[in-house]
């Protein structure tokens, strides 16, 4: 195994373009850690991405709040610029792991890492985050609801690394929000189920909805035939058993030693149900 500590941006391109295969990098280290200790990387390259100053900060560009990608958890529940605009992120993140992780542990590692049930996707999904992947020969913009093609698998390619997520600042007027994590426990808990929703009401109608959830697929996505059937909905108007035969067609939850697909799928639709009723 071999560490590499680019100083930026620049640097770590230099490294990256020689390094033919096996390259993983190491932010903040909580999940890449487990798997060097566990000797499922002898191979590896490992790029200590953490001095990367490009990656670093929480600041607002215009009307985006923009997060480094080397934002911790706690940076993020912290910070004030976003406990003003996107409160949603602050409040509901308060949990995440525990207190010590959270200072180690970073918003583009969880992202990066794409864990069917890391807790921050649901809500950059419902907050359509666009990522900054940057790269050798420029950077580019991808949606987060983009991002993912199979377990564990995203679209960044060879020598890239997520430099940034975009949220636009006024994502959250005039709509209320739902987010809910059901694990064993509160804390250090990892999600059965996890449903994020935004939603705006106009007259008495869902004028548009936004839904995701976590551990039910092989990766946290939206539900657009879900949020399709309800846009335009009263309360009254939803149908409960139409409601059941889209999600069942949206997730795919599995039965695994933390709970079984009937209780997923139930709770699942139960949150919907709280959320949308
Ligand atoms: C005790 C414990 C509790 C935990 N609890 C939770 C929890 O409650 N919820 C939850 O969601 N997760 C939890 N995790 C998992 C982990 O903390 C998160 O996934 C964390 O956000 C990973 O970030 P990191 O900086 O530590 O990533 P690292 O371990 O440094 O890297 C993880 C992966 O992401 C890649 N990577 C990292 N940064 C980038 C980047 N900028 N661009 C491209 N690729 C990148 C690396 O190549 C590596 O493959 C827990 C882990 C532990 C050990």
């Amino acid at each position: 195994m071999k560490f590499f500590k680019p100083a930026n941006l620049n640097d770590f391109f230099e490294i990256t373009a020689k390094i033919k295969k096996n390259i993983y990098f190491l932010a903040g280290g909580t999940d890449i850690n487990v798997q060097i200790k566990n000797n499922l990387l002898s191979e590896a390259n490992i790029i200590f991405i953490n001095n990367l100053p490009e990656l670093k900060g929480i600041y607002q560009e215009n009307d985006q709040i923009v997060f480094g990608a080397l934002t911790t958890f706690r940076e993020l529940i912290n910070s004030s610029l976003v406990k003003k605009h996107l409160p949603l992120l602050s409040d509901n993140l308060q949990n995440f792991a525990s207190p010590l992780i959270q200072t180690s542990a970073t918003i583009g590692g969880n992202i990066a890492n794409g864990s069917p049930t890391a807790d921050i996707m649901p809500l950059l999904m419902i907050l359509d985050a666009n990522l900054i992947i940057a790269g050798k020969a420029g950077s580019h913009q991808i949606n987060i609801n983009d991002f993912y093609h199979g377990y564990k698998q995203n679209k960044l390619n060879k020598g890239e690394v997520i430099k940034e997520i975009r949220i636009n600042r006024d994502a959250l007027t005039d709509v209320s929000t739902f987010y809910q994590k059901v694990g064993a426990r509160k804390t250090l808990t990892i999600a059965k189920v996890t449903l994020a929703g935004l939603m705006k009401i106009t007259h008495g109608k869902i004028e548009q909805i936004n839904l995701a959830v976590g551990s039910l697929n092989e990766y946290a996505r939206r539900l657009p035939q879900l949020e399709a059937y309800l846009t335009g909905k009263t309360k009254q108007q939803i149908n409960l058993e139409k409601l059941k035969t889209i999600l069942a067609k949206e997730i795919t939850p599995i039965s695994d030693l933390r709970s079984e697909k009937e209780y997923r799928f139930s709770v699942c639709l139960n949150l919907i149900r709280t959320f949308v009723e």
